[in-house]
């Protein structure tokens, strides 16, 4: 099974995010860049399954400047088997709608079985990445997956609800994201670090994947930051020291926030 798991490398949460004040883009030489969050999930649901299968292979695909490189080469040390870097000046600013396009145009140069991905980046947080890759590939989507099942050409997903779960069925190719319940990340092995130096690593400009540059970048960007503002610094706690009466003082706190 040819397994393709997309990798977004966002702002670590421990950074600040400070975003640009000439184009309001996110500032990401101002912080380190680590695995999304929900993608280290999708890269470990890809491994089992073709671990489950007992064969096939995983390709991490990633859009992102230089420095995504550090958190390709930690996928590839998780045991993915090999990586497209897609990196291009020109690719800079781009929305959410230009990434879709641009994955697409590198997913028909890889070909695929299954898209895995995270459901949301921690640094944007659209959630619009699957559904609009799906359409562009005219292929199923199945979402917020917290468990994939394969048989065949046959898939099911166990979709997360506020209900409880949904069994979804699809036919593959499909593109399915996932949530944080699905799985435990493995942690990469020093035999897996050292493997994943020599694992090859395809880096690709615009030309080499066919995008078209007037249909990317912020210059070329449906949607536009007009205006943005620091969050407020978090007001001070309020301190309530229990003589006896803390209970009602807390009571008497929620009820002002009409908490209760
Ligand atoms: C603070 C901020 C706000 C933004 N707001 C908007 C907005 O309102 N509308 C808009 O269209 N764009 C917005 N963008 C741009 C948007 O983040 C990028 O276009 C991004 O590549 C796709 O959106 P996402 O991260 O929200 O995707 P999501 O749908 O939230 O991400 C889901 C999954 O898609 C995959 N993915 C996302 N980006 C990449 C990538 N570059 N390479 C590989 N896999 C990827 C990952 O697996 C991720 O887990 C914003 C960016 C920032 C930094």
């Amino acid at each position: 099974m040819n397994i393709v798991v997309l990798v977004k490398q966002v702002p670590d949460t421990e950074s600040p995010r400070k975003l640009k004040s000439d184009d309001s883009t996110l500032d990401r030489a101002a912080a380190d860049g680590v695995i999304n969050e929900l993608d280290e999930y999708a890269i470990e649901e890809a491994l089992r399954i073709k671990e489950a299968a007992g064969d096939g292979e995983v390709t991490v695909l990633s859009m992102g400047p230089e420095k995504a490189s550090e958190s390709i080469r930690k996928s590839l040390a998780m045991g993915a088997d090999k990586a497209v870097h897609l990196l291009d000046d020109g690719l800079a600013g781009s929305d959410a709608l230009q990434t879709s396009y641009a994955i697409q145009q590198v997913l028909g140069r890889t070909g695929f079985d299954l898209v895995i991905l995270g459901s949301e980046s921690t640094d944007a947080r659209t959630g619009l990445l699957a559904a609009m890759l799906a359409e562009r590939l005219g292929v199923p989507q199945l979402s917020l997956a917290n468990k994939v099942e394969i048989d065949g050409t046959s898939i099911t997903v166990q979709r997360q609800t506020d209900y409880g779960f949904d069994r979804v069925e699809a036919t593959l190719p499909a593109v399915v994201s996932v949530v944080e319940k699905i799985n435990e990340p493995r942690y990469p092995s020093f035999k897996g670090i050292m493997a994943a130096k020599k694992k090859p690593v395809e880096t690709l400009g615009l030309a080499d994947a066919g995008i078209d540059a007037g249909q990317v970048g912020l210059a070329n960007a449906a949607t536009e930051v007009v205006d943005f503002a620091e969050a407020p610094p978090r007001a001070k706690g309020q301190i309530v020291t229990d003589e006896g009466d803390g209970g009602a003082k807390i009571a008497e706190f929620l009820a002002s926030k009409k908490f209760v």
